[in-house]
């Protein structure tokens, strides 16, 4: 499919992509540029490239596709550094969580002839780093890809296609649109794992021992998302900050009517939201996102105690 990919960033996302671009033949040759030292040596002891350089530019010189899989606030840099060296009808397509924010920071740095095809892969772990990914990370996954009016229909169509070969299922969207989409069903939750995990931290009636030992009423769940990557989740704050605090305006407003429910003993009120937010969740599981297996799936032992 392609001659050589150059993957910028080798962390969950982009070692899942390499997995995946090995397993499938989709690529010649994989060029994998990093920021650090270390990074790039574990990439190279886990042989997810062909040619493996600290130096962006090096790494996109050949590339008929270049995928930006860093941090988001890395990018403008990145952009700067890569654009001299493309060739033109290359494609650029990035990974990053926000899309607004890359348009504007990727997009007037690339050369004429180069296509820019953002792109956000709705898929991901807990994990980050080189040796956090897996060839079917993005299997039955969304990815969205929000290309400006006016780009080379062929190239999105390339793009799409390499996305849907790494088994996923391929959206447009406007760029506006997905940040908003994204805030409210990955940005805000993710906000409220990070600071729910924080309150319980800081409690003082509460020992930290014995939040950890009676995690499974529910805050282990939340603390799996707040173990998330804190850089990454630093940029997307940075970066989605209009769509965040418009969708956290609405979450506040219906946590105070939950919360003068609880005070004033609302139970109809109470029953009334549970009842539709379980449908919701039954709707994401028939839609193949999510598995029905109890306790989120995880094992148990035979004996039936699951807490
Ligand atoms: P990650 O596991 O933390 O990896 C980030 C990678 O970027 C690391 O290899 C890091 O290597 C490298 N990096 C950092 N700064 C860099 C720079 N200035 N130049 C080049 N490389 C740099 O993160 P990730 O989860 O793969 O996330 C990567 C991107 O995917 C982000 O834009 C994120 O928004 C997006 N994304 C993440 C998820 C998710 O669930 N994790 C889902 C969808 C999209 P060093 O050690 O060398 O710094």
């Amino acid at each position: 499919m392609f001659d050589k990919i150059a993957l910028i960033g080798i962390g969950l996302i982009g070692s899942s992509i390499s997995h995946a671009v090995r397993r499938k033949g989709l690529a010649r040759e994989i060029a994998i540029s990093t920021r650090r030292a270390d990074t790039l040596e574990e990439a190279r002891a886990l042989g997810l490239g062909t040619q493996y350089t600290l130096d962006a530019a090096e790494a996109v010189k050949g590339a008929d596709l270049v995928v930006l899989a860093a941090p988001v606030g890395a990018y403008e840099a990145i952009a700067r550094t890569i654009a001299p060296h493309l060739a033109p009808g290359t494609i650029v397509t990035d990974v990053g969580s926000v899309k607004r924010h890359v348009l504007s920071a990727v997009g007037p740095h690339l050369p004429e002839g180069v296509h820019f095809v953002p792109g956000h892969p709705m898929a991901g772990t807990e994990h980050s780093g080189p040796g956090a990914g897996f060839a079917s990370l993005f299997a039955n996954r969304w990815t969205i890809l929000t290309p400006e009016p006016g780009t080379d229909p062929k190239a999105i169509e390339t793009t799409a296609a390499f996305w849907r070969a790494l088994g996923a299922d391929v959206e447009l969207m406007d760029a506006d649109h997905h940040d908003l989409v994204v805030a409210i069903t990955s940005h805000v939750p993710h906000l409220i794992a990070y600071n729910i995990v924080g309150t319980a931290d800081d409690l003082e009636t509460v020992t930290k021992s014995e939040v950890i030992k009676f995690s499974a009423g529910g805050f282990r769940d939340f603390t799996r998302i707040a173990a998330s990557d804190p850089v990454m989740w630093r940029d997307v704050f940075l970066t989605n900050r209009e769509a965040v605090l418009e969708m956290l305006g609405r979450f506040l407003e219906d946590l105070s009517t939950l919360q003068r429910a609880v005070r004033v003993g609302d139970g109809e009120a109470l029953e009334t939201l549970f009842t539709r937010t379980r449908a919701i969740r039954r709707s994401i599981i028939d839609a193949g996102q999510e598995t029905d297996a109890p306790d989120f799936g995880r094992a148990h032992e035979d004996d039936g105690t699951s807490r």
